[in-house]
C-alpha cells in the first residue's frame, strides 16, 4: 500500500492556456473528484481540504477540495460559487484520502465523507442552504468551565498559583473542577492568573460521554520490564528517525505488557508534540482499557466509539483538528480522525477482521493505518499476541520490524492447554457429548474452587439447524441459502423461533414437515443459548451468564462483564466476544466447546482465524494469581491450527502456515480482489458477473505475475435476501498487473444495468 500512486491531477505541467482548476470530492457516487475552475475572487482561500459550494447540473452541493492545480480548462467547466469557512481537513489529510479511494477504486466523493466531522456529513449532503452545522442534534448539552494555559510570561506569583499554572501549562487545558478537585480554593488562584493572563477560562461542552463519567486518578506508570525497555527503544528511534515512516509489529502474548508499551510510545510522541492514533477492535473499546489512557494522559483524549451524539463527535473531531487534544482511540473509522502533527499510528489486535469494513468503502484500517503513518513520515505499531500472516511476512521480508515481547509483565505463568479427542472421551453427566466428561469435571472443580469458567462456543441461539427426520430436509431462510437456527428466547416472543442471520427473516416452528409432512422435526447441534440451558440444568447452584449478540451490545457487553469482575457469574458461555482482550483476573478455566467449528468455514484463512481465536481464548485464563487451564475439545486433534494454539506455538504456526499459503499461491504470497457481483435475477446476476470476468481476461497479459482470474462462481452463500451472489476472483503476485484487472473491472462495472450491484474488494478479508 505504501507505493500506492498518489491521486491523479495533483500535479501537471502547466499548459499554454492554463488556468487554476480546482479538484473537488462531492458528495455523490462518481468514481474521481470533478475539477472546476477556480475564480480569481477565490484563489487566495480555495486549499486543499477546503470546503466549497459548488453545483452539479441545477443543483448546489457543498464538496471538499482534494487537488489543485494549473491546467486547461475542461469543456463545460464550472467555477466554484465559494470556500465555505469552519471545518476544513488537513492537507495531509486529504492526500491520504485521495491514495486511499485511488488503492481500493472507491469513490473519491465517499471516501472523504468518512472523515468528515458527522455533523458535516448531512450538510455535505443535503445542502440547499449551506449553513454550518445547523444540522446539530442535542446541541442543548451541559456547560463546564475549562481552564486554558496562555502566553503570558510569569513575574512574581504565588506558590500555590504557580502550582496551579504548572499543572494548566502540562496539560494545556483542563476543566476548573478537575482543578479544584485537585488544590483547594483554585478558583480564587484562577482569577489572579486570568488577570495576569496566564490563564482564560472557556464554556465548553460538558462531555457526556459513559467513558469520562468516573472521576479519575493519575496512575504512576510502571517501571518496564526488560523486554518493554527494548520495545520503547526501538519505537523512540523509529519515532526520532522522521524519515519515511516505520513500520513495528509488536508481537507479545496476552498480558505481555504490549498496552503499557503503546503508552510509553503515545507519551513519547507527545513529547515530540507530535499526535497519536489508537485503533482497537471495536468491543475492546472498554472503559477499563480508556481508563488506562485517561490515568496516563488525563481527559485529553479523543475517544471515538458509536454511542457518541453527533454533538459529541464534532466536538472531538475540532478538538483532535485544531491539536487541543492529541491522543484519538476508537474503532477502524478513527484512522481518519484530523490529528494535527500525526507521528504515531497503532492497530491493537491488528489480527482482527473487524478492521475490514465490509460496506460502502471496503477498505482495512490495518493496511491504511500503515499508509497514512508512512505518509507523514511517523510510526505504525502493529500489536497482537496472534498477528495476522500479513504482517508476519512483512517482518520476514523486512518491510516492519519486529518487537517480541516474549513474557507475560506480572510474571504469571502461561495457562495449561490440554486437548480432549471427542472421538476418544464421552459425555459427562448431561449426556451431551460436546459436555464431555473430562471438561464436566473440570467445570466442578473450579465451582468447588470459587473460581469462575468461561465456555467458548462460536454458535449462538439454541440449535444451529433444525432438521426433519422423515426426509432429512433442513430448514432454511427461503430468501437467503442458508439454514435457520433455532433460537428459545427471540427478542421479540417468548416461544421458540426459527431465525435467519443473514436477514430478518423469523418463523415459528412447523408443527409438519412441509416436504414430507412427517412431525418429527429434531434440533440439531449446540448454539450458547442450549448450552446455557444445559449448564443450568447440571450445575442448579452455580450463577451462569450468556455473552453473544443475542444478549448484549454496546454498554451492555461492558455490564455482563462487570459482573464476572465483581464475581458475581461463576459460569460465562459465550461466542467470540468473550474471547477479547478483557482483563478478567478470577477465571481459572476456560473451555473450548468445539475447535473445528471455525476451521470449516470455506475460507483459505480458516486455520489462521481458528488458531486465533483458540490462542485468544485460552489468554483469557490465568490472568490474575491463580495459574489457568485451557480445555480444547476438538474432532480433529491433529490440526495443525489445534496442534500449534495448544502449545502456545505462534512461531510454529507461522512456518507451517505461510508454507501452505505459499505453496497454495495465496496471501500474503499473492495479491487478490473479489469483483462482487448481485442481482434479483440469478440470470442477469450471472450475466453481469460473466461480463466482468471477461473484461479482466482482456487486461490480462502472460509472464510473470500473470493475473489469474477465476470465476464468475456463486458466492459460497448463494443468496441473500433474494440476491443471487456472484463474485469474480482475480488473484496475481504483480500489484501492478492486479490493478490492471481491477481497473478493467471497475470501468465494466459502469455499463452494468442498474438492477445489478456490483463491487470491488482489495484484499478481501470473509471469504463469504
Ligand atoms: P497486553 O496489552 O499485552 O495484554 P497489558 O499492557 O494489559 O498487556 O499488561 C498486562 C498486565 O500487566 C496489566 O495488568 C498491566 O497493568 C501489567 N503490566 C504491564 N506492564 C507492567 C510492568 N512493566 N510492570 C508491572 N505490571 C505491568
Ligand atoms: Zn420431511
Ligand atoms: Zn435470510
Amino acid at each position: 500500500m505504501q507505493d500506492a500512486p498518489p491521486a491523479a491531477g495533483s500535479s501537471t505541467a502547466p499548459a499554454e492556456n492554463a488556468v487554476a482548476l480546482a479538484d473537488v470530492a462531492v458528495p455523490v457516487p462518481l468514481p474521481r473528484a470533478l475539477t472546476y475552475l477556480v475564480p480569481d475572487k477565490l484563489a487566495a482561500s480555495v486549499a486543499p481540504g477546503r470546503r466549497v459550494l459548488c453545483t452539479i447540473g441545477s443543483r448546489r452541493i457543498v464538496g471538499v477540495v482534494v487537488g489543485l492545480r494549473q491546467g486547461e480548462a475542461p469543456p463545460k467547466a464550472k467555477p466554484l460559487l465559494g470556500v465555505l469557512e469552519g471545518v476544513d481537513l488537513p492537507e495531509d489529510l486529504v492526500t491520504f484520502l485521495s491514495r486511499l479511494a485511488n488503492y481500493y477504486l472507491a469513490p473519491i466523493g465517499e471516501v472523504v465523507r468518512l472523515a468528515l466531522p458527522p455533523t458535516d456529513r448531512e450538510t455535505a449532503r443535503a445542502v440547499e442552504e449551506p449553513t454550518l452545522f445547523s444540522t446539530a442534534k442535542g446541541v442543548a448539552a451541559r456547560k463546564v468551565q475549562w481552564v486554558i494555559a496562555e502566553g503570558a510570561v510569569e513575574t512574581s506569583i504565588k506558590e500555590n498559583a504557580s502550582r496551579v499554572l504548572s499543572v494548566v501549562r502540562a496539560h494545556g487545558a483542563l476543566p476548573l473542577s478537575r482543578l479544584q478537585d485537585q488544590f483547594g480554593g483554585a478558583r480564587g488562584t484562577i482569577k489572579r492568573l486570568v488577570e495576569q493572563g496566564l490563564v482564560r477560562v472557556e464554556e465548553r461542552e460538558a462531555p457526556r460521554d459513559p467513558f469520562f463519567a468516573d472521576k479519575l486518578e493519575r496512575d504512576v506508570p510502571p517501571e518496564a520490564t526488560e523486554a518493554q525497555q527494548e520495545a520503547a527503544a526501538t519505537i523512540n528511534a523509529a519515532l526520532e528517525a522522521r524519515g519515511s515512516g516505520a513500520t513495528l509489529l509488536v508481537h507479545g502474548v496476552t498480558g505481555s505488557g504490549k498496552t503499557e508499551v503503546y503508552l510509553r510510545a503515545i507519551a513519547r510522541a507527545k513529547e515530540q508534540k507530535r499526535g497519536s492514533i489508537m485503533l482497537v477492535p471495536e468491543i475492546a473499546l472498554t472503559p477499563q482499557l480508556v481508563g488506562r489512557f485517561r490515568a496516563r494522559f488525563g481527559d485529553d483524549v479523543a475517544v471515538l466509539h458509536s454511542a457518541l451524539t453527533q454533538r459529541e463527535r464534532f466536538d472531538m473531531w475540532n478538538r483532535l483538528r485544531s491539536g487541543e487534544v492529541d491522543v484519538a482511540i476508537g474503532a477502524r473509522s478513527a484512522l481518519f480522525a484530523p490529528v494535527k502533527d500525526l507521528g504515531l499510528v497503532i492497530v491493537d489486535e491488528e489480527h482482527d477482521p473487524s478492521f475490514k469494513q465490509e460496506e460502502g468503502v471496503r477498505y482495512n484500517a490495518r493496511d491504511m493505518a500503515i499508509l497514512r503513518a508512512h505518509q507523514v513520515g511517523g510510526v505504525c505499531l502493529l500489536g497482537s499476541a496472534t498477528p495476522s500472516l500479513e504482517s508476519e511476512q512483512l517482518a520476514r521480508s523486512g518491510k516492519a520490524t519486529k518487537i517480541v515481547l516474549p513474557d507475560r509483565a506480572r510474571a504469571q505463568e502461561m495457562p495449561k492447554v490440554e486437548i480432549i479427542d471427542l472421538r476418544r472421551i464421552g459425555p459427562g453427566p448431561t449426556g451431551d457429548r460436546r459436555i464431555s466428561v473430562l471438561l464436566h469435571r473440570a467445570i466442578e472443580a473450579t465451582l468447588a474452587a470459587k473460581e469462575q469458567t468461561i465456555l467458548f462456543l462460536n454458535r449462538r441461539g439454541f440449535a444451529p439447524s433444525i432438521r426433519c427426520e422423515g426426509c432429512g430436509e433442513l430448514s432454511s431462510c427461503p430468501h437467503c441459502t442458508v439454514a435457520l437456527t433455532f433460537h428459545r428466547r427471540g427478542a421479540s416472543t417468548a416461544e421458540g423461533r426459527m431465525r435467519c442471520h443473514w436477514c430478518e427473516y423469523e418463523a415459528s416452528m412447523p408443527l409438519h414437515c412441509p416436504k414430507c409432512n412427517s412431525d418429527q422435526i429434531a434440533l440439531e447441534g449446540l448454539g450458547t443459548e442450549r448450552l446455557e440451558e444445559t449448564l443450568k440444568e447440571a450445575f442448579p447452584e452455580a450463577r451462569i451468564a450468556r455473552l453473544d449478540r443475542d444478549v448484549a451490545s454496546g454498554k451492555q457487553v461492558e455490564k455482563i462483564l462487570d459482573k464476572v469482575r465483581a464475581r458475581e457469574v461463576d459460569i460465562l458461555v459465550g461466542t467470540q466476544m468473550v474471547t477479547k482482550g478483557h482483563d478478567l483476573p478470577h477465571v481459572t478455566l476456560v473451555g473450548v466447546i468445539n475447535a473445528d467449528a471455525a476451521l470449516s468455514i470455506p475460507d483459505f484463512r480458516a486455520p489462521e482465524r481458528a488458531f486465533q481465536l483458540l490462542v485468544q481464548v485460552a489468554g483469557r485464563a490465568g490472568r490474575g494469581d491463580s495459574p489457568g487451564k485451557v480445555l480444547v475439545q476438538t474432532y480433529d486433534p491433529e490440526h495443525h491450527a489445534i496442534v500449534h494454539a495448544v502449545r502456545h506455538d505462534v512461531m510454529g504456526f507461522f512456518d507451517r502456515e505461510l508454507r501452505d499459503r505459499k505453496e497454495l499461491g495465496y496471501p500474503p504470497f499473492s495479491r487478490m480482489v473479489f469483483a462482487r457481483v448481485d442481482a434479483m435475477d440469478e440470470k442477469e446476476a450471472l450475466d453481469a458477473a460473466a461480463m466482468l470476468a471477461r473484461a479482466a481476461r482482456a487486461a490480462t497479459r502472460d509472464g510473470a505475475g500473470a493475473l489469474e482470474v477465476l470465476g464468475p462462481s456463486p458466492a459460497p452463500i448463494a443468496k441473500v435476501r433474494n440476491r443471487f451472489r456472484f463474485r469474480v476472483m482475480l488473484r496475481s503476485t504483480s500489484r501492478e498487473r492486479l490493478r490492471q484487472g481491477a481497473l478493467a473491472i471497475h470501468v465494466a462495472i459502469g455499463s452494468l444495468p442498474r438492477t445489478v450491484r456490483a463491487s470491488i474488494d482489495v484484499d478481501p478479508v470473509g471469504a463469504l
